[in-house]
């Protein structure tokens, strides 16, 4: 199987947060896409891995992904060891992705900017051919690094306003993690359960958006420069 587009998340549901708008709008475009978690989300205050992997499998189908899996790395002890880096190479050398997203590498939570490391060491030592997994090497054409909390001026966004509520809709499929008024499991309240944390999102994607003249976007960063060949094809016809 080749997946074009590849999203590695720490835990079930930050590829999601980050990135669902970009990854249902490529679907749309009959672009083959992923989401891969590190964890199963083990030491999540909110749900167990039974419940976390049942919305993993419903996000999955309301982002229309091809493939979506999980491996077994440590949640709360992530970092870029030999193990971790290994399980990612596999997954890179099995998928073969054109681009691959990954959390930005500053965040809150420590798995965050660590999965971002793991992603990035995988995608080099992937394309090693003496790096031996059994598998041929492949290196992505690019890391493109989504937001979780800590915020970044982007590289650029995409315009996900035609995705924007099916997004939501995903994201509603994390009943254990994300803002959910009906769940009454006595389990502590976290810093994305909030209500606010929901409406964060709702107006951060909506600040991002008005600034291409959109309604939503998603941002991004990479680490190199986009190339605008044509100018006046690009930027022209903007009337805000
Ligand atoms: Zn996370």
């Amino acid at each position: 199987m080749k997946i074009d587009l590849l999203a590695f998340g720490p835990h079930p549901d930050d590829a999601e947060i980050g990135a669902g708008g970009t990854l249902i709008r490529a679907a749309d475009a009959g672009v083959k896409t992923g989401v891969v978690t590190l964890t199963r989300g083990e030491m999540g205050s909110r749900g167990g891995t039974a419940e976390r992997a049942a919305e993993f499998d419903a996000a999955a189908a309301a982002l229309g992904l091809v493939h979506h899996a999980m491996l077994d790395l440590p949640d709360g002890r992530l970092a870029s060891d030999d193990r971790s880096r290994e399980a990612v190479v596999r997954v890179l050398r099995d998928l073969r992705p054109s681009v691959v997203l990954a959390p930005y590498w500053e965040d809150r939570h420590p798995d965050h900017p660590a999965a971002s490391r793991i992603v990035q060491d995988a995608v080099f030592l992937a394309g090693l051919a003496r790096y031996d997994t059994g598998q041929p090497p492949h290196r992505p054409g690019e890391i493109v690094y989504y937001m979780a909390a800590w915020e970044f001026e982007p590289s650029f966004v995409v315009d996900v306003s035609a995705q924007f509520e099916r997004k939501l809709a995903a994201l509603r499929c994390y009943g254990s993690q994300l803002h959910n008024p009906d769940r009454r499991s006595g389990e502590p309240a976290t810093y994305i359960s909030s209500g606010s944390y929901w409406d964060l999102l709702i107006a951060r994607a909506a600040h991002l958006g008005r600034r291409i003249g959109a309604a939503y976007a998603e941002p991004f960063r990479i680490r190199g420069l986009v190339e605008v060949p044509d100018l006046v094809a690009a930027f022209g016809g903007r009337t805000y």
